[in-house]
């Protein structure tokens, strides 16, 4: 049986007969972003899944975003830009990669739901008043439900921010709740969690929790940037030397293995 998204898995390189470049680092099986050591999980998600006290959910980035990097500002800009014309922009940029991402990647989303979606929703932000700064943006809404097409509803309101406290690899399944008014749409739903960036995942997989929590049947994260530090970090400057930053879940990316076994 392959390996799914929850599995812990020890694996190992063969002995080294000869010196040679360091392999690149493998892929975190669930937030696709690199691992170090002999694990199948990143060191942030095993952090994050240790103090959260829950399985994580699948993460589905659609790009590599390393930092500083032109994805990064966009991700950045069009909620921190001064100047309204730049978050504009950037806003434009930031729905048109989401939407054409999850058009062409729906077959993915379906696999790692195990069926189609329900709702979407945008990850609240943790600290901003007025909901997620991707709710903001004009446009996305319709553009993401027509991108994942039939039957699946855009509903923010499914998750407020909730009394627990919550920070960089400090997840908190009580830092979100849904309220009452949103229970049954969320009882036994399939629910995709769109984001701008994804670090450590404390608070995109905090909502995930609050998700899984009233009873929704499986919960995916996209972001459109899985943030990586090559500036700082041998392991990230290699893991993006060895794929392309536009397969930000490569290994786990339906399209990507069928055009491989069409090639090979
Ligand atoms: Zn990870
Ligand atoms: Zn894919």
């Amino acid at each position: 049986m392959p390996p799914g998204p929850f599995c812990y898995i020890e694996t190992s390189q063969p002995p080294a007969t000869e010196p040679g470049p360091a392999p690149a680092p493998l892929t975190c099986l669930i937030c696709c972003g690199p691992v170090s050591g002999p694990f199948g999980h990143c060191f942030a998600c095993r952090t994050v899944a240790r103090r959260l006290h829950l399985p994580l959910v699948p993460v589905l980035p659609i790009c590599l975003c390393p930092v500083p990097g032109p994805l990064y500002a966009i991700l950045l800009g069009y909620k921190e830009s001064p100047v309204t014309e730049a978050r504009c922009r950037f806003g434009r940029c930031l729905r048109e990669l989401l939407c054409r991402a999850l058009l062409e990647h729906r077959a993915c989303l379906a696999a790692v739901s195990d069926g189609p979606l329900d709702l979407v929703l945008p990850v609240p932000s943790s600290s901003r008043p007025g909901g997620a700064p991707l709710g903001r943006v004009e446009g996305l809404a319709e553009r993401v439900v027509t991108a994942l097409g039939t039957g699946v509803r855009w509903l923010p309101t499914a998750l407020e921010r909730a009394a627990g406290q919550i920070g960089h690899m400090r997840p908190n399944a009580r830092a979100f709740a849904v309220p009452c008014r949103a229970r049954s749409a969320v009882r036994g739903a399939r629910v995709l969690l769109v984001d701008d960036t994804y670090v450590s995942g404390a608070r995109a997989q905090s909502a995930a929790a609050a998700l899984r929590l009233a009873g929704a049947r499986a919960v995916v994260i996209v972001p459109a940037g899985r943030v990586l530090r090559p500036d700082r970090l041998d392991g990230h400057a290699a893991f993006l030397a060895a794929q392309p930053a536009q397969s930000g879940h490569g290994p786990r990316c339906l399209l990507l293995s069928q055009a491989g076994a069409g090639t090979g």
